[in-house]
């Protein structure tokens, strides 16, 4: 049976670092390229060597595909591709061309430039590594190579986030990479096709989170904004400058105005400004039109300090242990920081929640379920949930470990009009198409398509001559009589144990049954005691099987 194989090397029951392998129908694809937050060690890139203990990367995978531009997705690239070495394709959506580079720079420099690491990639790498990836268009099928193709899917997010579809025959997989089953203020809801793939890859980091109204989370944040700045207090949202930041600037915006608010907000400059010029750049991916009305000013000299947190805080994370409550912070072998501020934790971080991963599940209605991108605990109660409701199996395969799925692929063949017209003759009326009938050909593989026709015309076809098998088997019988009587007897007690076959009792001293032969001949040693020779044909397996057993037990008296 043909199999899927699914290997997280990053991603599996944890979040970060995201690296997934597939094996299907012969072509290995990795699924997104990423870097763990919560490391500064071996761990923070995938582990490459699970491939390149056996050979070149280049020569095992046909494709790298990039689900979005978050660095636990693409921050391992340019280390994969031009310090491990990968000369294949790289595939992302165009939004996440533009916006990967600049990250990755961004995340070197902090890396090497103010961390002072050494054997890193550098910006020249970046610049490489972004030479080999192919853009993607939303719902436009790319061939990658005659068999293996992918399609990407629009799946909310951050800008140009997607999911795809990877087929190769009829078997396939979609892969999720981060996706939000409800619409943002400013990029829409995911969506795919019904397309059934075989095993569904999902992010399960909200697993088990159902997340109430948007408009109340919403109101509750503004809430606390407001009743801080009332108090003569100030708000410190520390927030990814992409997406959630721009997210959070409508909402601001829009409640400033609408409450008549003066107190100014003011905006850190650098990746932000990047970032809105994207924004800008690809209106078309966006909900609404993002405003530009911030004060590009860096002001930020607090007295009294409310810290919100809006997106999921890796474990080793900064923002984790602040939100654990500790009160007192190791800055990288610097001095010890006291956390003198207020915390909340509020989730606007734009991940489908446990309704919008079962939603997917009934959209693209798939055979198998993956789980990656979670925490274990998590997922094994989705898993619980999934299996139940949708009865197919779900997976949850940890960093390193093999997922196997064999699959049931169907193949087209064409069937010749003689073969239909003998069905028909056969069995009536066509059958219905969607319903399942088993027919009776000889399958032969022509200009690499299959086609079912009769014996006879594959013959023709293929120009070769018919042999044909024969099976033969002697039965002894005790039967004192002359050989033609014995024949004779067979005949008669033949014709009255089966009725509706063709039975003839030949001249030549034969009974045939069918294209079964019966002819007697008698013991050497003993006259009473009768050989019988039967043959057929092996299309008559089940009848000479049985007329052998029959003759076995021997003549009923009283026949002559
Ligand atoms: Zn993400």
């Amino acid at each position: 049976m043909p199999e899927i194989k699914v290997t997280p090397l990053g991603a599996g029951q944890d979040v970060g670092r995201s690296c997934i392998l597939v094996s299907i129908g012969g072509k290995n694809i990795m699924l997104d390229c990423g870097m763990h937050m919560g490391y500064n060690d071996d761990r923070r890139f995938p582990d490459f060597s699970y491939i390149t203990q056996n050979g070149r990367l280049t020569d095992f995978l046909d494709c790298v595909i990039i689900s979005h531009f978050h660095l636990d997705h693409c921050g391992a690239l340019p280390y994969m591709s031009e310090m491990v070495g990968y000369d294949g394709p790289i595939y992302m959506t165009h939004p996440t061309k533009a916006i990967c580079p600049i990250l990755l720079e961004d995340f070197r420099k902090i890396t090497v430039d103010k961390k002072g690491e050494t054997n890193f990639f550098t910006s020249q790498m970046i610049k490489d590594c972004m030479k080999k990836v192919i853009p993607l268009n939303l719902h436009q099928t790319v061939q990658v190579d005659d068999e293996l193709e992918i399609k990407a899917y629009y799946a909310g997010h951050v800008l140009g986030a997607a999911m795809v579809h990877i087929k190769v025959g009829s078997e396939s997989v979609v892969y999720t990479g981060d996706y939000n089953m409800t619409p943002d203020r400013h990029l829409g809801a995911a969506w795919i096709d019904k397309c059934r793939p075989d095993i569904l890859i999902s992010e399960s980091t909200y697993a088990t989170t159902i997340r109430d109204s948007k408009r109340c989370r919403e109101r509750d944040f503004l809430k606390k904004v407001h009743e801080s700045i009332e108090r003569g207090g100030k708000v410190l949202i520390p927030v990814f400058a992409l997406g959630r930041a721009q997210e959070l600037c409508i909402l601001l915006e829009t409640f400033w105005e609408r409450m008549n608010l003066k107190a100014p907000i003011y905006f850190s400059t650098g990746l932000t400004e990047k970032a809105n010029h994207y924004y800008k750049l690809f209106i078309t991916w966006t909900n609404q039109k993002i405003r530009k009305t911030f004060v590009q000013r860096n002001m930020f000299e607090f007295k009294h300090i409310k810290v919100i947190m809006p997106g999921y805080c890796v474990q080793g994370t900064i923002g984790h242990k602040i939100l654990n409550g500790q009160r007192k912070l190791e800055m990288e072998g610097r001095a010890t920081l006291d956390v003198k501020l207020q915390v909340e934790y509020m989730s606007f971080s734009a991940h489908a929640d446990a309704k919008g991963i079962m939603q997917l599940i009934r959209m693209a209605e798939p055979r198998n379920m993956l789980l990656v991108h979670g925490e274990a605990v998590k997922m094994e109660f989705l898993k619980g949930k999934i299996e139940q409701e949708f009865s197919i199996d779900c997976y949850m395969p940890a960093n390193g470990e093999t997922t196997t799925v064999t699959t049931n692929p169907s193949v087209p063949v064409d069937i010749s009009l003689n073969l239909l017209k003998r069905e028909m003759a056969l069995g009536g009326p066509l059958p219905d198409p969607k319903k399942p009938r088993t027919m009776h050909g000889t399958l032969i593989m022509k200009e690499n398509s299959l086609k079912l026709v009769s014996s006879e015309q594959a013959l023709k076809e293929l120009g070769l001559n018919e042999h044909q098998l024969r099976f033969t088997c002697h039965v002894q019988l005790q039967d004192p009589h002359s050989d033609a009587d014995t024949l004779h007897r067979i005949y008669t007690h033949l014709k009255s144990v089966l009725k509706g076959y063709t039975i003839q009792h030949l001249p030549d001293g034969t009974v045939i049954v069918e294209s079964i032969v019966i002819k007697v001949s008698s013991s050497a040693e003993d006259s009473n005691t009768k050989v019988l020779l039967l043959s057929w044909s092996y299309q008559d397996e089940d009848l000479g099987s049985f007329l052998s057993s029959l003759l076995k037990k021997g003549l009923p008296s009283g026949i002559c």
